[in-house]
């Protein structure tokens, strides 16, 4: 539905769709993914697994990865090894995708919310504290780093340290990306990343658990392959999974790996031209601290400045707005970029937000004398842009037009 008729003339429609992110191929994941083939390891044993849990585990510096078949699996893993028992609570990320989430569920604990701040849109260190003085027990955090921007990750480890608290990093929009020159990833017990298509490297599907604990690493790979004891028969002693990543999956990843500095590039040099070409509109992209550090920029998004807001609406499924000269709303731009053609998003509807867990309890922090909710506001006022590598500098600056034309 269109709402501001006006958006429609001057810009004609991009031929061929521009995507958020999809994945973007350089002929070496054929290469792996025929070897499999040829040497007949169809199957999730093979060299092409072995190979990638190598570079990535020393990539990111971490003694061990697990391949697995999704981000979603490694996060359920790092859950299981967390210990999280029914009716556990866990601290975890309110702003991101329910992936970060539900595996706490999968294994009978209760999520609860903490808030995000404005520095990085990631877990506020803060609202973390103030989790730990009302609910001093939680022995688990999962906290994610959105968009590819690491989160206050150094405050979030001192924390869980001070209340011996097991840290799980979902790291899996982050891969590449450094907090003060270490990878993310690295930092918690256990850190999870994904292969999903749309992600900075991509497996078509897949996943990985990294960790410096030998014990846990092999109870992952016996865990993902159904458990089986060694013993001449099918022994089980443990609930077993089969979360193991296929050896053709790992062939495109292994092909994929070495071109992730080079996405990086691209995705850096797409968020500095939208930066440049929004400099004298009244938004904000999403934001991180250059001094301490380098984020993989998976997607460029931006905030509207509050005054610059038009009046609009969401419900549990439909959004509206009312034009407004000098302003504009997520949902006006993103209607605007789907008529160019191109694929936009909004933000991660917050956690707490959600009809799944709306019984769920959410920790934030106090500001000019009531409760924040980060998160709810940054999901209002922000949005996610394309972010395709393979988009061209000419389609980018039609899609700057198209925004400096919402405000007009
Ligand atoms: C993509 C994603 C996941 C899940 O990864 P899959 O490989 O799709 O299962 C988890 N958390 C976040 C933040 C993600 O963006």
């Amino acid at each position: 539905m269109l709402i501001n008729e006006s958006l429609k003339e001057p810009f004609k429609p991009f031929e061929n769709k521009v995507w958020l992110a999809s994945p973007t191929m350089h002929g070496l994941e054929l290469e792996y993914m025929t070897e499999a083939y040829k040497t007949n390891w169809m199957s999730t044993v093979g060299q092409n697994i072995n190979e990638v849990e190598t570079l990535i585990s020393e990539k990111v510096g971490v003694k061990y990865g697990v391949a697995l078949s999704s981000g979603t699996a490694s996060l359920h893993m790092a859950v299981k090894l967390a210990g999280v028992k029914p009716g556990d609570k866990v601290f975890c990320s309110d702003m991101t995708f329910d992936a970060t989430v539900n595996p706490i569920v999968y294994e009978g604990g209760i999520p609860i919310f903490i808030d995000a701040e404005y520095d990085t849109w990631n877990m506020d260190p803060i609202a973390l504290e103030r989790a730990f003085n009302l609910y001093p027990d939680v022995k688990v955090v999962v906290m994610a780093h959105l968009y590819g921007t690491p989160g206050k990750i150094d405050e979030i480890k001192e924390i869980c340290k001070k209340h011996s608290a097991v840290l799980i990093e979902d790291a899996a929009e982050s891969l590449g990306a450094t907090y003060k020159g270490t990878q993310t990833g690295a930092f918690g017990e256990y850190g999870c990343i994904s292969f999903n298509g749309n992600k900075i490297i991509t497996g078509s599907s897949g996943g990985m658990l990294l960790t410096n604990d030998e014990k846990a690493a092999n109870l992952v790979k016996k865990w993902s392959t159904q458990s089986r004891e060694p013993a001449p028969w099918y022994q089980h002693e443990d609930l077993g999974y089969n979360y193991r990543m296929s050896n053709v999956i790992a062939g495109v990843v292994r092909g994929q790996f070495e071109y992730l500095e080079e996405h990086i590039e691209a995705k850096k040099a797409i968020y500095d031209r939208y930066k440049e070409g929004f400099k004298d509109l009244p938004i904000s992209m999403n934001p991180y601290d250059n001094e301490i550090c380098e984020p993989n920029y998976w997607l460029s998004c931006i905030l509207i400045d509050e005054e610059a807001m038009c009046n609009q609406k969401r419900t549990d499924s439909v959004a509206t707005y009312e034009p407004c000269s000098g302003k504009s709303c997520p949902t006006e731009i993103l209607e605007a970029i789907d008529m160019l053609n191109a694929e936009g998003r909004p933000i991660w509807k917050p956690m707490h937000m959600q009809p799944l867990y709306k019984d769920n309890i959410f920790v934030s922090v106090e500001g000019k004398g009531k409760l924040l909710d980060v998160g709810g506001d940054i999901f209002n006022r922000g949005l996610c842009l394309p972010s395709d590598n393979k988009m061209t500098v000419e389609q980018q600056d039609v899609i700057i037009k198209v925004i400096k034309k919402c405000f007009g």
